[in-house]
């Protein structure tokens, strides 16, 4: 009889301890993932893709995974520029379509890293990647 009392206890104390260390668990990875995550990553890591045309800044759009489209349909010195451009769920940005002659931009496919761009120097176009304040990227279309 004793021993049949003391088995069940015993289970008690066992689980007590199992359910001790899975609320321990549990409660590393809420205030890792609530309170000590954001703080190492900072603002500036999401990344903005900041879409241009003879300098001028067409749209801005974060990088954050949402589907976007954008469809440009530009007028310059009586030429029509069209470009599609779309954002990806995997955080990237692509022209999609393109009236130019070359397809560089096209083919230059996605593009997601601060400091990257997409060029299309016929239709005037310009997408840097960069933070939300800075667009950052190589090459320009002055002059
Ligand atoms: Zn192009």
């Amino acid at each position: 009889m004793e021993n049949n009392k003391k088995r069940p206890a015993l289970g008690k104390k066992r689980d007590i301890i199992i359910l001790g260390i899975v609320v321990i668990l549990l409660a590393s990875w809420m205030l890792w993932s609530f309170l000590l995550k954001p703080r190492f990553s900072s603002p500036d890591e999401q990344v903005y893709a900041w879409i241009f045309h003879e300098n001028e800044l067409l749209h801005k759009v974060a990088l954050d995974g949402e589907i976007h489209t954008f469809n440009l349909e530009l007028e310059h010195d009586q030429e029509i520029h069209k470009l599609q451009i779309e954002t990806y769920s995997d955080y990237t940005i692509a022209v999609v379509k393109s009236n130019c002659p070359d397809k560089i931009c096209v083919n230059t496919g996605k593009v997601s890293i601060m400091g990257q761009s997409i060029a299309c120097l016929p239709n005037h176009v310009i997408i840097k990647i960069g933070s939300q304040d800075n667009p950052i990227g190589e090459g320009g279309i002055d002059g």
